[in-house]
């Protein structure tokens, strides 16, 4: 994998449109092109793994926001091996409209994917049935979290209702294990579908929809779960709440999805966070607000207040002397934490004016007033506004 931020590599803004891309894609992979780079073939091929990986991620919305909002560690859970590789690779017809534009025919871009898997055309035409294989649909659930848990990054542990492989048939679908080689595609599991075009004769290898790609097909179906090798279950999951995520943000437990069809693999179960509202915190991407209300002689003299924080550390709240309302005292990296950086705490002065005062607190606001209208007479008593 490689360490580049992925608009570097393809060289469009942060904000680039689709079309932007697909562009730049374009004109990278015509340049990278190994067979336009026989000097140095194998750099060539690395860096058009390169720019196949960005591509891959930038141009599918869901790994785009994850990329943006973790970075690689988010986009590497949709990696089947943790790291890109060919396999994760799900854009090969944007290629091959690419180097048919070029002239280059099909057989030159199997070949081309052939060398690249290392196991020549065949290898291709095995990953093509596997990726088109069923695989379990992903779960979309909506998870409430407090802002303390969004804070501390808790672990937390939820209950979800999936599908599972069938406990009858262990997930085979068959009631006997009895198989039969699929009439359809003799077993092969791949079906040719030949189409002629401007460009020339292509030859397509599809998978086989009957046996979706199996070759066999199941003789009597398991009576549980119907042929299919799934049932309902409930599953208890644990996870950490990724720090600092945001109200509408989702992350993505690989594999913790439905059970595919058969032997195919689970989907994902996508958790989409719902912030509740908090009682003394407001919350601006990672800063944190707080209202602070103060007395006349903390405003003037200044005090020191004990705060409890969102993970329950007690901290200190020094008001100065001469604080004044309106003023924003400001905790340097006390906010939320997100990718690493952290936000800051505000604290917003407020002054509080008791309605009504007793005989004693009246005796002592006349004295003081007659210190305070000293400096009062010097002031210009109204000026225009800020
Ligand atoms: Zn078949
Ligand atoms: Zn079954």
């Amino acid at each position: 994998m490689t360490d580049k931020d992925y608009y570097e590599i393809l060289g469009v803004p942060r904000d680039a449109s689709p079309e932007q891309i697909k562009k730049a894609y374009r004109k990278l992979a015509v340049k990278y092109h190994p067979d336009r780079n026989p000097e140095n073939k194998k750099e060539a091929e690395e860096k058009f793994k390169e720019i196949s990986e960005a591509y891959e991620v930038l141009i599918d919305p869901e790994k785009r926001h994850l990329y943006d909002t973790y970075g690689r560690e988010g986009v590497k859970t949709r990696f089947q091996q943790g790291d890109f590789t060919w396999q994760d690779f799900s854009h090969f017809d944007d290629l091959r409209d690419i180097f048919k534009d070029l002239g280059f025919g099909f057989d030159f871009f199997d070949d081309l994917f052939g060398n690249f898997f290392g196991v020549g055309n065949r290898g291709r035409s095995h990953f093509r049935s596997k990726r088109a294989r069923s695989k379990g649909e992903d779960i979309r659930i909506t998870l409430p979290l407090t802002l303390e848990e969004i804070y501390r990054g808790d672990t937390k542990r939820i209950k979800s209702k999936r599908y599972g492989p069938c406990p009858v048939c262990q997930g085979s679908g068959s009631a006997d294990g009895k198989v039969e080689t699929c009439p359809d595609c003799n077993g092969s599991g791949m079906v040719r579908e030949v189409s002629s075009t401007f460009f020339g004769q292509f030859v397509r290898e599809g998978v086989c929809a009957r046996c979706k790609g199996e070759g066999k097909i199941i003789v009597h179906p398991c009576s549980k779960c119907g042929g299919t090798g799934k049932v309902y279950e409930e599953r208890e999951v644990e996870f950490r709440v990724p720090k600092g995520i945001r109200d509408g943000e989702y992350f993505v437990l690989r594999g913790e999805g439905h059970a595919g069809d058969r032997d195919a693999g689970r989907g994902d179960l996508v958790i989409v966070v719902s912030e509740k509202p908090h009682k003394i915190f407001l919350r601006n991407n990672e800063d944190l607000h707080v209202m602070v209300n103060i007395g006349y002689s903390e405003a003037l003299l200044g005090t020191e207040l004990e705060f409890t924080h969102l993970d329950g550390r007690k901290l200190k709240l020094k008001i100065p002397q001469g604080t004044k309302p309106g003023d924003a005292i400001k905790m340097k990296g006390y906010g939320l934490e997100r990718n690493g950086i952290k936000g800051d705490l505000y604290f917003h002065i407020k002054l509080i004016v008791p309605d009504s005062i007793s005989r004693e607190y009246r005796g002592i606001v006349d004295r003081m007033h007659e210190e305070e209208i000293r400096f009062l007479e010097k002031t210009e008593r109204f000026s225009k506004p800020l």
